[in-house]
């Protein structure tokens, strides 16, 4: 893979190595992008305020990668951030200018499970790597959607 892929074909490539069906769930992804990882996966909804700029946070330590979203966020919004964050993991990002971010908050107390190795913030700044973080992100909804269209067909022919 070379960074002149363009970020969509990048994303496609990424989500069909995790070898995710049609109509996955969050669940189902959220399982083969630990298997992938090689890392537990923990899911976390926080209160507006803990992420007031931003909409999705990695954090990852050394037996667990967590992801952060915002509680008030709808349903789908919620995931888009989730996969955004999922985006991350695939891609094996490094970490982004949020450590100092996550000390000054609730979530620098937050019961981690060990010392944080990387952590990333949806939102936060604009490049290359949040760009395949949201194409991967589309890619995974796509895989999502692509079952309910199966199942729409079902029903409809
Ligand atoms: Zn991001």
């Amino acid at each position: 893979m070379t960074s002149s892929m363009p970020a969509r074909q990048m994303a496609e490539e990424l989500v069909a190595n995790l070898g995710c069906r049609p109509g996955s769930s969050l669940e189902d992804i959220q399982e083969r992008v630990a298997l992938f990882h090689q890392k537990e996966i923990a899911l976390h909804p926080v209160d507006d305020v803990e992420l007031r700029n931003i909409t999705g946070l990695w954090v990852e330590t050394e037996l667990t990668s967590h992801v952060f979203f915002r509680n008030d966020d709808p349903k789908l919004y919620q995931t888009h951030s989730i996969f955004h964050e999922f985006g991350h993991i695939i891609a094996d990002h490094s970490t982004c200018g949020v450590l100092s971010f996550i000390d000054n908050t609730l979530l620098g107390t937050a019961p981690l499970g060990g010392q944080i190795q990387r952590a990333r913030a949806r939102g936060f700044n604009q490049d290359e790597d949040e760009t395949l973080a949201e194409e991967i992100a589309y890619a995974l909804s796509r895989l999502v959607i692509a079952g309910s269209a199966v199942g729409i067909r079902a029903v409809f022919e």
